[in-house]
């Protein structure tokens, strides 16, 4: 079949793509840029917030249409297939193929079965999953998943709920799986899960994520960074982890969502403003140079005007480099959606513009700190006009470079001229007078 791949969501799902993609082109398919061209359109979705749904909904309605005028098979794979509200969208847009994020490799035997029983469902957990290693791919960057699911319980989270409870790759897997991307070429992996801190917890034989880290970076993979991760297991070895190995990227991404505790406890978040501080103030005290990002949601169900001031000042003591920053949407099946009731669309988004505007003077202020110093940078592809490569340092800044002084994609050495809130802009440093180690995967 000719089949066309469209992902919603995060990173996780970017990976979960690529293990699509790789069993469609290994059962003999033909992966098509365009879905007018089309016998298979595969949506790998995201249930966290509404607006994804929503365009996963307008696009089963086109596709529905689309069904009657020529021969086409729609799947519904991810998080939202796995959700009583996918399984009804299923129903009432005749998709053929339902199969959730446990059970992603099921692809091959649900095209399969199309020919002879037509629909197909599996929402079941597939354990092959831990150990099936999808072949590297050919970018610069990539993506390991290490473990699948959440313990944990907020209550505005569907995730639970849509991946189920935590379970942890076997290290030899994942080992495995940085080694081919190593000797593929790729410079930079991401280990990706919901909680990547609690990988391997309680589990006999496992390493703990500090451990886990050492032993992906003796790889010699060039860098590692990770996403997502949660204070309440964001421990102090980790910390020294990153502080100890080289190739193991000082940039953290530890999402706060609320500076109250009103509001962490509303949304069970399990720790407390007083502990993140203090984590951030451990980070700061063993890596100095370290970037630190966040999640905020803003609005959360009976989040007053101090509780928002709360999260205003913790933004200001941490002075994050960089945010991603929401607006609450309440998601059918989660405890706040059932037992809270949500704020007026005009207070939420005037809360929003307050924070940007927090982030993008802290985001400016810290980015400035970077001018006349060197930064080593993946530069990956030229920008949209041109003019610029654009790539990541390993702090994870969005660095832009002139093209003319490119050569090829990789690491180069980039002394940083100006920087904006979002990005920074340099030149490429010539051999001799580099200062920072290249370390390339060989
Ligand atoms: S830690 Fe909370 S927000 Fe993150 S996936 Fe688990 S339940 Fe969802």
């Amino acid at each position: 079949m000719r089949a066309h791949v469209i992902t919603y969501g995060c990173q996780m799902n970017e990976y979960d793509t690529h293990t699509i993609l790789s069993e469609l082109v290994a059962g003999g398919h033909e992966i098509v840029t365009s879905p007018h061209d089309a016998e298979l359109m595969v949506l790998n979705t995201c249930a966290v917030r509404g607006k994804p749904v929503e365009k996963v909904v307008t696009l089963l309605g086109e596709l529905r249409k689309e069904k009657q005028r020529r021969p086409l098979a729609v799947a519904l794979m991810g998080c939202l297939a796995q959700l009583e509200e996918g399984q009804a969208l299923a129903k009432k847009f005749a998709v053929d193929i339902l199969i959730g994020p446990g059970a992603i490799t099921d692809i091959l035997p649900a095209i399969e079965a199309l020919e002879t029983q037509g629909r197909y469902t599996s929402l079941a957990f597939k354990g092959d999953l831990l150990t099936h290693i999808p072949p590297a791919p050919a970018t610069l960057t990539g993506f390991l998943t290490i473990m699948r699911g959440c313990n944990h319980r907020c209550t505005y989270c569907i995730v639970p709920t849509s991946r189920g409870p935590e379970v942890s790759r076997p290290v030899e897997a994942i080992l495995n799986e940085a080694e081919a991307m190593r000797s593929a070429g790729v410079q930079e992996i991401y280990l990706l899960g919901q909680n990547v801190n609690s990988y391997g917890l309680g589990l006999p034989g496992y390493p703990s994520f500090a451990e886990l880290l050492k032993l992906v970076a003796a790889t010699g993979i060039p860098r590692v960074k990770f996403t997502t991760s949660h204070p309440m297991n964001f421990t102090s070895d980790i910390i020294d982890a990153i502080a100890e190995t080289p190739n193991v990227c000082d940039f953290i991404h530890l999402p706060v969502q609320s500076g109250s505790d009103r509001v962490l406890r509303r949304m069970a978040r399990e720790y407390r403003r007083e502990r993140y501080l203090a984590i951030i103030a451990e980070i700061k005290a063993k890596l100095p140079e370290a970037v630190l990002s966040t999640d905020i949601m803003v609005g959360f169900p009976g989040e007053t005007e101090e509780d928002f001031q709360a999260t205003l000042s913790l933004y200001d003591e941490v002075q994050f480099d960089s945010a991603y920053m929401f607006i609450y949407s309440a998601r059918p099946g989660t405890p706040s959606y059932q037992h809270f009731t949500d704020l007026p669309k005009a207070i939420k988004t005037e809360r929003l513009q307050r924070l940007i505007e927090r982030q993008k003077y802290w985001s400016q202020q810290r980015n400035q700190r970077w001018v006349g110093r060197e930064l080593r940078v993946l530069l990956k592809q030229p920008s949209d006009d041109g003019g610029y490569n654009v790539g990541h340092s390993d702090q994870n800044h969005t660095v832009l470079v002139p093209n003319e002084q490119v050569t090829g994609v990789g690491l180069y050495p980039v002394v940083i001229e100006q920087a904006t809130p979002h990005a920074l802009y340099g030149s490429v440093v010539s051999a001799e007078r580099q200062r920072l180690p290249l370390l390339m995967a060989s």
